[in-house]
């Protein structure tokens, strides 16, 4: 008979439990190391009017351009965040968050969408933590943002990353730029690849990031340096340089970093690791002092950047299994033990133990063999004999010790062996 099996999207991913681990623990990372920089969460919708994204990250973006999930509504075009920024300056604003706090922090952790050719590292959907700091043209605040996404991979433990960084400067270095590429490129078309052809007309700056090797050699050759940058944005970026240096953070200054948005100014930063092949950067940000304005808001500074999660977890190897260590497996012989063991793992939840039994009927042997697949630290065993002398048998399955503990006593002996969950209030 014909059986129907869906499958996923190509480009989505599914994120089993095993997996899903690991999602939190590096969740749980930025939530912490975000908090000591004092950023505080922003969680803005999925959709937004897709006029905001050709608005920030400008019409001739690529991802404007080709790459955005757009869903027609009944007067309205709604499209699928490509990223993180444009929704929450439009949040900022919407809620008059300046006129509120002023200069503010926020992080962000949740699936962005763009609708890519999939291969390892590129997906259609994938997840972005990032953050966004509003309201400031400190240079110390890009110095902060590149050491916070610095700290952020040492908690990580991801190694071996590179950090390379560029100023664009204001949009009028970056017009003049644009024009002198322009000028520059327009007699050396044919040695072009076919994408930078077409960025010619579109995006003129983004020939410069092409990691092909003709494309690149023809850059180099236009020895443009930072000759492009006005007196206050070359200040501007020796004042970053130095704060890096004064925290003792590696980077390199890599003049074809100028990522492929709009709204980008001034500093701009790209974090990679070879071991990602060709899609080798783990995240990236930078400075955007007009996105505010030219959202309809006032004139402020801001700074932001997001590391792509499925990226990290290829890069990462992942800290502890806490959730199988910490697991205790109940083991019930006969109804009534069945019947005291429901009360027993109901007490030991409310004390912050994880625990489970056995719900397929399995025999002794086949759920201690269950017990062991799932990591369980310990297995309690309750039978009739138990029952009677008011017992559990507690086997320790790493040193396979086992003893007898009175049930009044079992929390107690419990919390002394693992590690406890959060638990909101203690009957
Ligand atoms: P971007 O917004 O393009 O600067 O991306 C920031 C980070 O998000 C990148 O450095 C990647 O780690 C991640 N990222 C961007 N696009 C994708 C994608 N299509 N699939 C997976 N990760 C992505």
């Amino acid at each position: 008979m014909f059986s129907l099996m869906f499958k996923r999207i190509p480009g989505t991913k599914d994120i089993l439990p095993d997996e899903a681990d690991c999602w939190q623990e590096i969740e749980g990372i930025s939530r912490s190391i975000f908090s000591l920089y004092n950023y505080r969460e922003i969680r803005t919708p999925l959709l937004e009017t897709s006029s905001l994204f050709d608005r920030s990250l400008g019409r001739s973006a690529e991802i404007v351009q080709k790459q955005m999930f757009l869903i027609k509504g009944k007067e309205d075009i709604f499209a699928l965040r490509p990223e993180g920024t444009a929704g929450i300056v439009r949040s900022f604003l919407e809620n008059n968050l300046d006129k509120t706090y002023g200069f503010s922090k926020f992080y962000y952790i949740g699936p962005m969408f763009r609708f890519e050719r999939p291969q390892k590292g590129r997906l259609r959907q994938f997840q972005h933590i990032g953050c966004e700091a509003i309201g400031s043209l400190d240079a110390a605040l890009d110095v902060e943002a590149v050491s916070l996404a610095s700290n952020l991979l040492d908690a990580f433990s991801v190694k071996d990353y590179k950090i390379k960084i560029n100023s664009l400067g204001c949009a009028k270095d970056k017009e003049g730029l644009a024009s002198r590429l322009k000028k520059a490129f327009r007699s050396k078309l044919t040695a072009l690849c076919q994408e930078c052809r077409e960025r010619f007309d579109r995006n003129v700056l983004r020939i410069l990031d092409c990691k092909k090797e003709a494309c690149r050699q023809a850059a180099e050759e236009l020895g443009i340096g930072d000759s492009y940058l006005c007196p206050e944005c070359k200040s501007h970026f020796s004042q970053v340089k130095k704060g890096l240096d004064s925290l003792k953070i590696n980077y390199v200054i890599t003049p074809q970093l100028v990522r492929g948005l709009d709204y980008y100014t001034r500093t701009v930063f790209e974090i990679t690791h070879k071991a990602l092949g060709a899609q080798d950067a783990l995240g990236a940000g930078g400075r955007y002092d007009n996105l505010v304005k030219e959202l309809g808001g006032p004139d402020l500074g801001a700074v932001g950047f997001a590391f792509g999660v499925e990226r990290l977890l290829l890069v990462h190897s992942p800290q502890s299994t806490v959730h199988s260590k910490n697991l205790v497996y109940l083991i019930t012989l006969g109804e009534e033990a069945k019947k005291e063991g429901l009360k027993l793992l109901d007490s030991l939840r409310k004390n912050g133990i994880a625990c489970d039994t056995d719900y397929e009927g399995k025999s002794l042997k086949g759920a201690l063999r269950k017990a062991n697949d799932l990591g369980a630290g310990y297995v309690l065993m309750l039978g009739e004999d138990e029952l009677k002398k008011g017992t559990v048998a507690l086997k320790d399955m790493a040193s396979g010790i086992q003893e007898e503990v009175s049930a009044v006593n079992l929390v107690q002996a419990l919390k002394g062996k693992i590690c406890l969950r959060p638990i909101a209030a203690v009957n």
